[in-house]
């Protein structure tokens, strides 16, 4: 069943995007699974999680790649800079120095989005649009890559504005990604340009 969602998911793609198969909250069986079809690029929203998922995986596959979707503490960005090679979810000025400093130590330089909290929703993380242009600026003075930007609509709205606006921000700025777009609404994502696209539930099933 899994192979077959990978390929409907896929051709709805059709070549599009990048497809980041989100593995939270799901079997190790599922996981095999999805490998089994080829697939190497995963999403994962926490990082003690991810570790159990992957940190032995990653062994068995060495071209995995795996994408941290999640809000990010600064006492786990020691992990998420040795395991990840995308962390999505830059959004603060101490985390950018964590990562930095963790970077440094480990001689591991992931590629970093900025999250950007396009709805100004208070509960969300991700930096607001006013103190985006501060944030961008900060991380790229202290070395990290910040190749590109990422967000999540409010559940309620439509979701095609903020990808507009997403884009708009990441053209101004010169930055190629953009991670948006999941099960319920990643054809809008693409149409809006989204280069990476976060799909769990239309792979994997309900969590
Ligand atoms: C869980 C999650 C997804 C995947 O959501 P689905 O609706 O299951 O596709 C995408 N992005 C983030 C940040 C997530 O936490």
């Amino acid at each position: 069943m899994i192979e077959k969602n990978f390929q409907d998911i896929q051709k709805r793609i059709a070549g599009r995007a990048q497809l980041i198969a989100v593995s939270k909250n799901q079997s190790s069986e599922k996981i095999e699974e999805a490998l089994k079809t080829g697939h190497r690029l995963f999403g994962e929203n926490r990082v003690q999680e991810a570790k159990s998922h992957w940190q032995e995986l990653r062994k068995t596959y060495p071209d995995l790649k795996l994408h941290l979707i999640g809000p990010l503490q600064t006492n786990k960005a020691r992990d998420a800079v040795a395991l990840f090679d995308v962390i999505e979810t830059i959004d603060r000025e101490n985390l950018v120095d964590e990562i930095a400093k963790e970077s440094k130590k480990q001689n591991r330089h992931p590629d970093c989005f900025i999250q950007v909290n396009t709805g100004d929703e208070a509960q969300k993380a991700g930096v607001s649009l006013e103190n985006f242009a501060g944030l961008l600026a900060y991380a790229l003075e202290k070395g990290l890559k910040i190749k590109g930007l990422m967000c999540i609509p409010p559940v309620a709205a439509d979701p095609a504005p903020h990808f507009a606006l997403l884009k708009n921000l990441a053209a101004k700025n010169n930055l190629p990604e953009l991670s948006m777009g999941m099960s319920g609404d990643f054809e809008i994502a693409i149409e809006e340009g989204a280069t990476f696209v976060r799909v769990g539930t239309a792979l994997f099933g309900e969590r």
